[in-house]
C-alpha cells in the first residue's frame, strides 16, 4: 500500500503525523494547537536548561550583532577562546583543550581520529584500531556508527562499517556473563584485556566507552570500580580511553562529567547534545595536554574539522548555557531532582509488573520493560512497551525517549526519563503522575 507523505520535510516515520511546535518556556513545549507537554527527555537528552532561557537568547542575540560566522582557519573568537577555557575548567585531569564540532557523531569521530593521529605522530602507524562495547551508541555517522553495537541502528550499514564491537556491555540487570557484581569480579572490564590480547596491543588506538549508556538501552550504569579497571588496563596496554560523554556530559547525571563518578580521567572526551542545551548545534573533542603536546611537536594539526566548527555564535550559545548552570548551581539539583525521580520511577517498579529494572544517575534514568519479571524474559519485538508507551506518555502530555537498542528477541525495551535541569519538585510529580497514567494505560 502507497503511503500518502503529508509534507516536504522527511520525518523519522514518513506515515506520522507530528505536531507543530509553536513555542517552548521551561520544561514544557506547546503545539500550534496550544497543548503543553511536559519535556521529560529534554528532547533528545540535550535541553538541559530548558526552554526559552533569556540569558542564551541575550548572548545568542548578542553576537549575531557582532559576527554569527568565522571560518576557523582563518579567526578565532572571543566566544571560541572562553568557551574552550570554561571546559578546560570543567573537564577533569589534564583534559585542557578542545576542538569544536557541531554533532555527537562528529565529536566521536574525531576522538577516533585525533587517537589514531596521536600513535602515528609516534611512528607507531599500526596502532589505528578503536575497540568498543556492545549495546553501545556513538552516532550515525559511519566512523561513529563503526564503533557503535547498537544493532538496530547498525543493521542496515553493515557492508560500510569497519569495526566492530568487541566487548560486552556492564549490563549487570542482565549479565552477558551470567555472573553477579562484586563476585564476577569485573569480568566485563576484563573482556577488555581479552579482546587485547586477540587483537594485539600494537594494533589497537584507544577504547571508547558511554560512562553510562544511554540511547542503546537506558541508562545502564556500570558498577563501582568499573572503570578504574578500564583505565588501568587501557594504560598497561597503552591504549587510550575516550569517554563518550555526549550524552553525560555538561552535568546531566549530578557531576560535571559521566566519567567523574568513577574519579576517572580519560585521554579524550566526546561533548554534544547539553553542551549547548539545544540552542544551537554544538558539540567538542576535549583532548588531553599530553595528546596536543606530541601533535604540536610533530605535524601541528589535527586532520579533521567542518565548515561549522568553532562557529561564535554557537561558541557564544554554549558557554552562556555554562555559566546559566553555575549562576543557578543546577549540577546539585540535578542530584537532588534526580533522587527525587529515581524514587518515583521505583515506586512505579512497585506498580507496574512490566517495569523489570530502573536505574540510573542524576537526571539521566532508566526504566526497562520486561513479560516477566522473575525470567527477565523481554517482549517480542512487536509487542515492546516502548514505542506504545510513549505514544500514550505524548497523547498525555509527556515526552520521553526510547532507549531500544535491541532487535527481535533481545534486550533493549526501555525508555530514558531526562527532563531539564530546571525541573521543580511539583514538575517531577506531574511527569511521575502523566507516566504512571499512560503505564496503566497500556493494560
Ligand atoms: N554519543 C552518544 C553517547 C549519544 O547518545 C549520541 C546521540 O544520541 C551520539 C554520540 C551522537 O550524537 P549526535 O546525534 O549529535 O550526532
Amino acid at each position: 500500500m502507497r503511503v500518502k507523505i503529508k509534507s516536504h520535510v522527511i520525518k523519522p516515520l514518513l506515515d506520522k503525523e507530528y505536531p507543530t511546535v509553536s513555542h517552548g518556556r521551561g520544561v514544557y513545549l506547546y503545539d500550534t494547537e496550544g497543548k503543553a507537554y511536559i519535556d521529560g527527555c529534554s528532547g533528545a537528552i540535550t535541553a538541559n536548561i530548558g526552554h526559552g532561557v533569556q540569558s542564551v537568547i541575550d548572548a545568542m542575540k548578542e553576537q549575531a550583532q557582532k559576527v554569527s560566522f568565522t571560518y576557523r582557519s582563518q579567526f578565532t573568537s572571543d566566544a571560541a577562546e572562553e568557551l574552550a577555557t570554561k571546559l578546560a575548567s570543567w573537564a577533569p585531569g589534564d583534559l585542557d583543550y578542545v576542538f569544536f564540532v557541531n554533532s555527537g557523531s562528529e565529536a566521536t569521530e574525531t576522538a577516533m581520529k585525533i587517537a589514531i593521529q596521536y600513535w602515528q605522530e609516534q611512528g607507531r602507524t599500526g596502532k589505528n584500531k578503536i575497540l568498543s562495547r556492545w549495546m553501545s551508541y556513538h552516532g550515525i555517522t559511519l566512523g561513529a556508527l563503526s564503533m557503535s553495537g547498537h544493532i538496530l541502528r547498525r543493521k542496515r550499514f553493515i557492508p560500510l562499517l569497519e569495526e566492530f564491537p568487541s566487548v560486552e556491555p556492564p549490563y549487570c540487570y542482565r549479565c552477558p556473563f551470567g555472573s553477579t557484581y562484586p563476585s564476577c569480579d569485573l569480568l566485563c572490564a576484563n573482556q577488555l584485556e581479552q579482546a587485547i590480547h586477540r587483537i594485539g596491543a600494537d594494533n589497537i588506538a584507544a577504547f571508547i566507552a558511554e560512562p553510562i549508556i544511554g540511547a542503546s538501552a537506558g541508562a545502564v550504569t556500570p558498577p563501582p570500580y568499573y572503570y578504574q579497571r578500564i583505565k588501568e588496563i587501557c594504560e598497561r596496554y597503552e591504549i587510550l580511553f575516550i569517554a563518550d560523554e555526549v550524552m553525560t556530559g555538561n552535568g546531566r547525571t549530578g557531576k560535571p562529567f559521566g566519567i567523574d563518578h568513577w574519579g576517572v580521567v580519560p585521554d579524550l572526551m566526546a561533548l554534544g547534545k547539553g553542551m549547548s542545551a539545544g540552542y544551537t548545534p554544538m558539540a567538542a573533542t576535549i583532548a588531553s595536554k599530553r595528546i596536543i603536546d606530541v601533535i604540536a611537536a610533530g605535524s601541528k594539526s589535527i586532520m579533521s574539522g567542518h565548515t561549522f566548527s568553532a562557529n561564535p555564535q554557537s561558541a557564544a550559545v554554549s558557554l552562556a548555557v555554562m555559566k546559566y548552570i553555575e549562576d543557578h548551581r543546577l549540577i546539585g539539583k540535578v542530584e537532588e531532582r534526580g533522587q527525587q525521580l529515581i524514587a518515583g520511577l521505583q515506586a512505579l517498579m512497585q506498580k507496574y509488573e512490566i517495569i523489570g529494572d530502573v536505574r540510573g544517575k542524576g537526571l539521566l534514568c532508566g526504566m526497562e520493560f520486561v513479560k516477566d519479571r522473575t525470567t527477565k524474559e523481554p517482549f517480542p519485538f512487536h509487542l515492546r512497551v516502548t514505542e506504545r508507551l510513549i505514544e500514550k506518555a505524548m497523547n498525555n502530555g509527556l515526552l520521553i525517549y526510547s532507549a531500544s537498542g535491541g532487535i527481535d528477541g533481545q534486550a533493549g525495551d526501555a525508555i530514558l526519563v531526562a527532563p531539564p535541569f530546571v525541573i521543580t519538585e511539583e514538575e517531577i510529580n506531574e511527569l511521575l503522575f502523566i507516566l504512571d497514567r499512560s503505564l496503566g494505560e497500556l493494560a
